[in-house]
C-alpha cells in the first residue's frame, strides 16, 4: 500500500483560529483519514523529530521568535501551506506597518517591551511557501479539497478570479451601486462571496487579485467621492502589504 503523506500542522503569531478551522470535523477527519498527521502542537505534544511532505503554518511574523520557528520548519518538509490571510498575506496584524510603531508598541504590550518585534509580515517573506490557503479563517471546503488533491498526487490549481464573479454568478445587488467601498473587484475570490452575500462589503481577506486594475478601481471610488485615506483604511485591514508591493516594490497604497 502506498505510504501516505507525512503532514503537520503548526502555528506562528496568531489568533489560533485558522488551526481550529482546521479542527473541524470536515477538515481533521480528511486529516487523520487520508494523510498521516505527524505533529499538531496545538491539540497534541510535539514529539515527532523526522521530516514532513506537507506542514501547514498559520499566522503573521511579528517576532523574531517567529522567524527561527519558520526556518526550522523549512528545512523538515517539501512543501509549505501558507494557511489563512495571517500567513498568506500578513492579516490584520500587517496594519502596524501603517501605524507609529512606538505608540503601538506602548498601547498593546505596556508591560512587555522586552519583546523583540518584527514588523508584520506574510511568512513567504521569509521562506520559500509553495501553496497559499486564503482567508481569515481559511475555508473549510478548501481545507478539504487541498487535502484530498495532494493525497491524491494530484496537483493543486488556485482559485483565479476575482470575489465579483461569484457574487455576480449569485445575483447579488452590487454594494458599490450603493455608495460603499467593497474590495470585490480587485481581491481573489474562492470564497463563495461569502460577505456580499450577506450584504457585507468584501474587506479583501483573501489578498489580493493580481489581474486587477487598480487605478481603474480608485478612480472610480474617487469618482464616488471617498478620498485617499478611506480606501486605504480599506484596503489596509488584511492585504496593506500586498497592495503596496502589487506596482513592482513602489508603495501603491501611499502614492
Ligand atoms: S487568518 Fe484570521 S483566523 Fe487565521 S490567525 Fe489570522 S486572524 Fe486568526
Ligand atoms: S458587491 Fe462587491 S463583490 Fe459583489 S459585485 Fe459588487 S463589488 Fe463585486
Ligand atoms: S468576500 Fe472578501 S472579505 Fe469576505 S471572505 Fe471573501 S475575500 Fe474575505
Amino acid at each position: 500500500m502506498k505510504e501516505k503523506l507525512k503532514v503537520g500542522v503548526y502555528g506562528i503569531t496568531g489568533c489560533a483560529g485558522c488551526l481550529l478551522t482546521v479542527l473541524y470535523e470536515e477538515c481533521f477527519k480528511e486529516l487523520i483519514e487520508l494523510v498521516d498527521l505527524k505533529a499538531f502542537p496545538l491539540v497534541r505534544s510535539d514529539t515527532y523529530k523526522g521530516n514532513f511532505d506537507y506542514i501547514f503554518i498559520e499566522g503573521t511574523v511579528c517576532f523574531d521568535e517567529d522567524i527561527i520557528v519558520l526556518n526550522k520548519l523549512r528545512k523538515r518538509t517539501k512543501y509549505i501551506v501558507a494557511l489563512g490571510a495571517c500567513s498568506c498575506t500578513g492579516g490584520v496584524p500587517t496594519i502596524k506597518n501603517f501605524l507609529d510603531q512606538e505608540k503601538t508598541l506602548k498601547l498593546v504590550y505596556p508591560a512587555h517591551n522586552e519583546l523583540k518585534e518584527e514588523d508584520p509580515t506574510p511568512i513567504n517573506k521569509h521562506i520559500k511557501v509553495d501553496y497559499y490557503l486564503p482567508q481569515c479563517p481559511p475555508s473549510k471546503k478548501e481545507i478539504v479539497s487541498f487535502i484530498r488533491c495532494i493525497a491524491k498526487g494530484e496537483v493543486w490549481k488556485d482559485y483565479n478570479d476575482p470575489v465579483c464573479v461569484e457574487c455576480r454568478s449569485k445575483g447579488n445587488p452590487c454594494l458599490l451601486d450603493q455608495n460603499k467601498i467593497c474590495l470585490g473587484p480587485i481581491t481573489l475570490g474562492g470564497c463563495g462571496a461569502l460577505c456580499p452575500s450577506n450584504d457585507v462589503i468584501c474587506y479583501g481577506c483573501r489578498g489580493p487579485f493580481k489581474d486587477a486594475n487598480l487605478d481603474a478601481y480608485t478612480n472610480m471610488l474617487k469618482k464616488m467621492g471617498y478620498n485617499k485615506k478611506e480606501m486605504h483604511d480599506k484596503m489596509r485591514t488584511f492585504s496593506g502589504l500586498q497592495f503596496r508591493d502589487q506596482e513592482g516594490g513602489k508603495t501603491w497604497l501611499e502614492k
